[in-house]
């Protein structure tokens, strides 16, 4: 514990905050929160690597952690890319909760708190909330999951910094960082096509991706992911979904997330897994490359 304590230290230190005691107390709040994980996962082994699709730069074991905790993992990808989705159906089927920090910011954002007006102008020009305004959302977040009895997490949109990186590995043992990957082309028109319903916040997608072969690449098709009667009427677009906005995005994750996929691949963490298509195509790959088995997906297409 002492050396957790002395890392998470040294992380505040290279915090760039008005008040040192409040980045101090983040930190030491994100360390608690994340430390109270204590129930079985009831996984007992995985071994991901075994796609032909996937490349590890070791093999990687991810065991049940010695106290028995849940699962802590963590998705990595461009915007589009569906994070979101295959973080929210691999929460569903380990038992743990899927946060997602744009979530988390939009959240604050339809609050109207304190935040909110600072949110929203970051937000809507694409760039990054600042490291300790994220992680204190995060850690309000996983403190109040822990209320309910939580344990474990998938983490999607965070760490999207060095920063926030090394301060995540300061103060918990990530099992598994799975680093999505999609054709570029798809991935604005993924952006743009994305519809979420106002009411039950599920996520659709009315783009039909279908990109021809040439020059030796394949072909790459995604259906578009209509959604059911009862959501139809109540769809609405992020604002910060637009083609400006989405090319900032990019442009910033190239920038400041892609060195995040060095961090972990360096450390034996990374799972690189490329897309090889929509839904139907991508699920049974991806949980055949974690080594997982879906006894009884009664999931829809639609996460
Ligand atoms: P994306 O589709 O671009 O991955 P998200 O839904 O994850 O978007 O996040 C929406 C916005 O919330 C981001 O553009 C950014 O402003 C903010 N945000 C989310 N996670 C983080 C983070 N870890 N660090 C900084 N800003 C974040």
């Amino acid at each position: 514990m002492s050396s957790v304590l002395s890392r998470l230290w040294r992380a505040r230190g290279s915090l760039s905050s008005p008040s040192s005691t409040t980045t101090e107390t983040l930190v030491v709040y994100l360390s608690r929160a994340l430390s109270t994980s204590s129930v079985n996962s009831g996984i007992e082994e995985v071994k991901a690597g075994a796609s032909s699709s996937l490349s590890l730069n070791k093999p990687l074991l991810l065991r049940r952690d010695p106290k028995g905790r849940h699962v802590q993992w963590v998705f990595l990808g461009c915007p589009g890319v569906g994070k979101g989705t295959y973080a929210s159906r691999l929460s569903n089927m380990l038992g743990v909760p899927h946060i997602a920090t744009g979530d988390l910011v939009r959240d604050e954002l339809a609050s109207s708190g304190p935040l909110a007006s600072q949110l929203s102008e970051i937000v809507s020009q694409g760039k990054l909330v600042s490291d300790e305004i994220i992680i204190d959302l995060l850690s309000k977040r996983l403190e109040a999951g822990d209320a309910k009895g939580e344990s474990g997490f998938i983490l999607d949109g965070f760490p999207r910094t060095i920063r926030q990186a090394e301060i995540l590995e300061g103060v918990t043992d990530i099992d598994l960082v799975i680093n999505l990957k999609l054709r570029e082309e798809a991935l604005l028109a993924k952006c743009l096509g994305r519809r979420i319903c106002s009411e039950c916040g599920k996520n659709y997608n009315i783009a039909c991706i279908d990109i021809k072969g040439e020059n030796g690449n394949p072909g790459m098709y995604m259906a578009p992911l209509p959604p059911p009667p009862h959501c139809a009427s109540k769809l609405i677009t992020r604002s910060d979904d637009t083609e400006e906005v989405v090319k900032e995005r990019l442009r910033i994750y190239n920038e400041m997330s892609q060195p995040v996929e060095d961090f972990y691949r360096s450390r034996g963490k990374l799972l690189e897994f490329d897309l090889p298509g929509g839904i139907p195509e991508s699920w049974p790959k991806l949980l055949q490359a974690l080594n997982l088995e879906n006894h009884e997906d009664k999931q829809t297409v639609a996460a």
